[in-house]
């Protein structure tokens, strides 16, 4: 499904990604894990050019994301515009939820099939139900986001993502911001879209979540790739030091 390869990232003289290479199988949920500043995050947002990377490629279903050959026989970067329909493509859940207060519960997740997938409303409320049955909320649906609590906000931003069929989803620590009774009702989510067969990566401290429901883990250290393999592999048998000090620390 994705095909990443020799993905660097340099902003001014500091190169945060310095070569990543990696492929994700479709149905495939895949665990980015690491210290802090080892550039998760921005390895995330390149994927769907939130960021533009300062080299290399980025294949989804064979299509390159991002750039368009040139005339020269190279590549030029997308404008904002022809990057629109592949960022629908890439879901992508952070931190905070970001939901849209003004807009109950419904309309957040159906306005992005309305917008830009040109959606009737009609057939965008139908799916935008759907998709809160899979997060749990469809009893929420005419809330407003303000009454709902964070877990509940962060499930509504899921079910936001899903609605734009996306391809493949990117979480980024989708459940660091929130209150520690309420991570189990987002970290469930997740674990049911993996079951289900959704190709996922997972940036995630949840180490133990991440060897129970990830296929394979990524583990990240000072821009690099230090090790990848099944997930239970890299995080009950690390082969490098690196993992290894880094599990230890984390518990
Ligand atoms: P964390 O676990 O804390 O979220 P991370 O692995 O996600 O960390 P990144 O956020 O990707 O790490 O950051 C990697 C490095 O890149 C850090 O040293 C950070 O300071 C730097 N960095 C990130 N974004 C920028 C930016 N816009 N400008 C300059 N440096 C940046
Ligand atoms: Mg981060």
């Amino acid at each position: 499904l994705l095909q990443v390869h020799g993905l660097k990232k340099s902003y001014g003289q500091t190169e945060v990604l310095k070569g990543i290479s990696f492929d994700l199988a479709k149905g495939e949920t895949l665990s980015l894990i690491g210290p802090s500043g080892s550039g998760k995050s921005t390895c995330l947002r390149c994927l769907n050019y939130l960021e533009r990377p300062t080299e290399g490629s980025i294949l989804l279903e064979s299509e390159r994301i991002g750039q368009l050959p040139d005339k020269r026989g190279g590549f030029r970067f997308m404008s904002d515009k022809e990057l629109a329909p592949q960022r629908t493509e890439i879901g992508m859940v952070f931190q905070l939820f970001y939901l849209w207060p003004h807009l109950n519960v419904r309309d957040n997740v159906a306005l992005g099939p309305i917008r830009a997938g040109g959606m009737s409303k009609a057939e965008a409320y139908e799916l935008a139900d759907e998709m809160l049955d899979k997060v749990h909320l469809r009893h929420k649906a005419t809330e407003y986001p303000e009454r709902l609590s964070g877990g509940q906000q962060q499930r509504v931003a899921i079910a936001r993502a899903l609605a734009q069929r996306p391809k493949l989803m990117l979480f980024d620590e989708p459940t660091s911001a929130l209150d520690p009774e309420l991570v189990g009702e987002v970290l469930g989510v997740i674990r049911e879209l993996a079951e289900e067969g959704r190709s996922m990566i997972l940036v995630t401290h949840e180490i133990r979540f991440a060897r129970d429901v990830a296929d394979r883990v990524i583990f990240m250290d000072g821009g690099h790739i230090v090790e990848q393999g099944a997930a239970a592999d890299v995080i009950n048998r690390p082969q490098m030091e690196r993992t290894r000090s880094f599990l230890g620390q984390v518990g």
